[in-house]
């Protein structure tokens, strides 16, 4: 069997590893960090969101374009950079708007999330890690009447694929999740999705990581960032390292989420991969805080309850690669969370802040290729917003490439 390397150690790479040890190759998973899970997979929003891969780029996004483009959306921001690849993909990202695009990448999206949830069927039946996984159930929080005749279209879309959401108005709602009776905004009508999930994936990467060392034997080297590739004939030989020598390998997968574009300039594939800056606060759960995941659609705040901690999440801020976070963003996610949900966020102590960058596609589409340049490397990066919940889907289709190709 093959000596593979996984460079990554988030949701995605940490999956990939998972799926390979299982398919009997030898694994070393490396990771710049200290272990793994602390990238951008350490503080997001925990959902599972099987039913909602629904494209960043739309028309709905963009008709809200203009009112982003000048600073008056708290839950967007853009800083234009005189950069050739950030017009490069905006103009990409803009070609996805149109519905028939947007449909055919939502589509998509659903498909390998619904490949997702089997795989983590799978896992869940092999091994007893445990990361606070629970089927709670969520829903989306329309504001008028307007979206909520959109939400509804989508429904009849997404029932196609044989997903299960419904319409409910605010009293159902609260029906369904009773914290919505203390819900400081306008609620004109939900859609709840029963099936959809959460878990920590920080603690999946760790426990998951752990399951493979016992009983797969996975290698791990952390605290080492991979620096570039070694060849002979075009054909992947080792990978290197600034601090150490080089690691042989027969395959290299690149699951260095935000960060690819850091790993050199042969891998052409970052380009179409762009840093979106997140935020989130995770607070102390209490007897008043909701059970049920929830989306405020037009705040762009997502609320969960994992285990005895509560999160909310949300910004999507376009900054510079590497500019690092914000910290002015952490008081307007505060503020956007208290005006809704005051009893849970208002002057609430040991709250923990995180920041973390989306890897993200014009399409919101993954890359899960072969690389064009390099025999022996391959990609499984470009996850956008939802990661954590494509992380098995995209294992499940590298591991599937892999096997089909001659390497
Ligand atoms: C605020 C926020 C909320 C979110 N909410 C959700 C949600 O609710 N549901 C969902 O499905 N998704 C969500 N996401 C998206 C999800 O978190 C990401 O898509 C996912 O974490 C990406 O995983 P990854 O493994 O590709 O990247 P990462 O988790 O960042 O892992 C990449 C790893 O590669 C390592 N690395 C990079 N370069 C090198 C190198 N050269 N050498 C060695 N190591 C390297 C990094 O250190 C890092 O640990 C959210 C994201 C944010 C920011």
């Amino acid at each position: 069997m093959a000596r593979v390397a996984v460079i990554g150690a988030g949701v995605v790479g940490v999956a990939t590893a998972y799926l390979l040890a299982k398919a009997g190759h030898g694994v070393t998973l490396i990771d710049v960090s200290a272990g793994p899970g602390q990238g951008a997979s350490a503080g997001n929003a925990a959902q599972l969101s099987w039913a909602y891969g629904d494209a960043m780029a739309s028309p709905a996004l963009l008709r809200h374009l203009p009112a982003i483009a000048m600073g008056r959306d708290p839950a967007f921001r853009i800083r234009w950079q005189l950069d050739p690849d950030f017009f490069r993909w905006g103009l990409r990202f803009l070609a996805n708007t149109p519905f028939r695009r947007w449909w055919a990448n939502t589509r998509d999206v659903l498909t390998l999330a619904e490949l997702s949830r089997c795989e983590l069927a799978a896992l869940l039946a092999e091994t007893d890690i445990s990361f606070d996984y629970r089927v709670a159930g969520k829903l989306h929080l329309y504001p008028d009447r307007a979206s909520v005749w959109a939400a509804e279209a989508g429904i009849s879309g997404k029932k196609t694929l044989g997903l299960e959401q419904r319409l409910v108005s605010r009293a159902e709602a609260e029906s369904i999740e009773p914290a919505l009776r203390r819900y400081q905004a306008e609620i004109a009508g939900a859609v709840h999705t029963p099936g959809d999930a959460l878990g920590d994936a920080a603690a999946f990467c760790c426990q998951l990581t752990s399951h493979m060392v016992e009983r797969y034997q996975l290698s791990t080297l952390f605290g080492r960032r991979v620096t570039g590739f070694a060849r002979n004939a075009n054909r992947l030989t080792a990978l290197s390292f600034a601090d150490r020598e080089p690691l042989p390998a027969d395959i290299a997968v690149v699951a260095a989420g935000p960060q690819l574009r850091l790993l050199g300039h042969e891998l052409a594939e970052a380009r179409s991969v762009r840093p979106v800056r997140g935020y989130s606060l995770t607070v102390p759960a209490s007897s008043v805080t909701p059970l049920v995941s929830l989306t405020d659609v037009s705040r762009k705040l997502a609320f969960a309850s994992i285990g005895d901690r509560f999160r909310v999440a949300g910004l999507a801020d376009v900054d510079p690669p590497g500019s690092g976070f914000d910290s002015d963003r952490f008081d307007t996610l505060r503020k956007s969370a208290a005006a809704v949900l005051p009893d849970a966020f208002e002057g609430a102590e040991n709250l923990m802040q995180w920041s973390g960058e989306r890897p993200t596609t014009p399409s919101s589409r993954p890359i899960i290729a072969a690389s064009r340049h390099l025999r022996g490397v391959y990609y499984n990066v470009g996850h956008g917003m939802l990661g954590w919940t494509l992380s098995l889907g995209s294992a499940r289709r590298l591991v599937d490439l892999i096997g089909a190709g001659d390497n």
